[in-house]
C-alpha cells in the first residue's frame, strides 16, 4: 500500500532526486509545501523556471550567467591575462567571496574522471586553450585537490607547457579530497598566494 496518495510521492520523488536531499527530506519539505500558501510555492516554482530559462554559460569563462559576458569578464577592473580554471561555478564563487583575487576565470565543469568515464573532452578544456591563444601570462589550476581534480590539474599543465605559458597550481593548504566551495577564505588565500608553478 503507498503511504501517501500518488501526488505527493510525485513531489516526494522529485525532492528526492536533488544532490543532498535523503528520502525523510524530501518528505519533509514536500509536506511544508503543501502547507504553503499557493503565493509562495508559485513564487518558487517561477524563480526556478526563470533561472532554468535565463540563464546560460558565459562566452568567454563558460560560468553561469544571465547575459552574454558574465560580470568578471566583462569588468575593465579584472586582470584578464590571469585566468584561474576551476571545476564548477560554485568554486569560482568561493573565490570571489575572498574579494582579493583580481584575475578572470576558466570553468571547466567537471573534472577528468577515467572511473567514471569523464575524458579532457567532456569538460571546457577546448575552450581554455582557445582562450590561451590571446594574451595570457598566467594561468592558476584551482581544481579540487581530489583525485579527478589532480588528474586534470596535470593535464592542463602539460597541455599548456609548450605555449610557454605561465602554469601555477594553488597550495596545498586546501586540504585532500576538499570541495573548494567548503573551505574559509582564508584557507583560500593563502592556498592563492602559495601556489607553485608547474
Ligand atoms: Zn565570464
Amino acid at each position: 500500500m503507498e503511504l501517501y496518495s500518488s501526488k505527493i510521492n510525485k513531489l516526494i520523488e522529485e525532492l528526492a532526486a536533488l544532490p543532498g536531499i535523503g528520502a525523510k527530506s524530501a518528505a519533509r519539505l514536500a509536506f511544508y509545501l503543501i502547507n504553503e500558501p499557493e503565493e509562495h510555492v508559485k513564487r518558487l516554482s517561477e524563480a526556478m523556471m526563470d533561472a532554468k530559462r535565463s540563464i546560460h554559460y558565459c562566452k568567454e569563462c563558460y560560468t553561469l550567467t544571465d547575459s552574454e559576458l558574465c560580470p568578471i569578464c566583462s569588468s575593465p577592473k579584472r586582470d584578464h591575462e590571469v585566468i584561474m580554471v576551476v571545476e564548477t561555478t560554485r568554486d569560482l564563487a568561493a573565490y570571489e567571496r575572498t574579494g582579493k583575487y583580481e584575475g578572470v576565470y576558466h570553468v571547466l565543469h567537471g573534472a577528468i574522471s577515467p572511473m567514471l568515464g569523464i575524458g579532457p573532452g567532456d569538460i571546457r578544456l577546448k575552450e581554455l586553450m582557445k582562450r590561451l591563444e590571446g594574451n595570457v601570462k598566467e594561468v592558476i589550476i584551482a581544481t579540487n585537490s581530489s583525485l579527478e581534480g589532480e588528474t586534470t590539474a596535470m593535464y592542463i599543465s602539460k597541455l599548456i607547457k609548450p605555449a610557454g605559458i605561465k602554469c601555477t597550481r594553488i597550495a596545498s593548504g586546501v586540504p585532500v579530497g576538499g570541495d573548494l566551495e567548503n573551505i574559509d577564505e582564508v584557507t583560500l588565500l593563502r592556498a592563492l598566494e602559495g601556489r607553485v608553478q608547474l
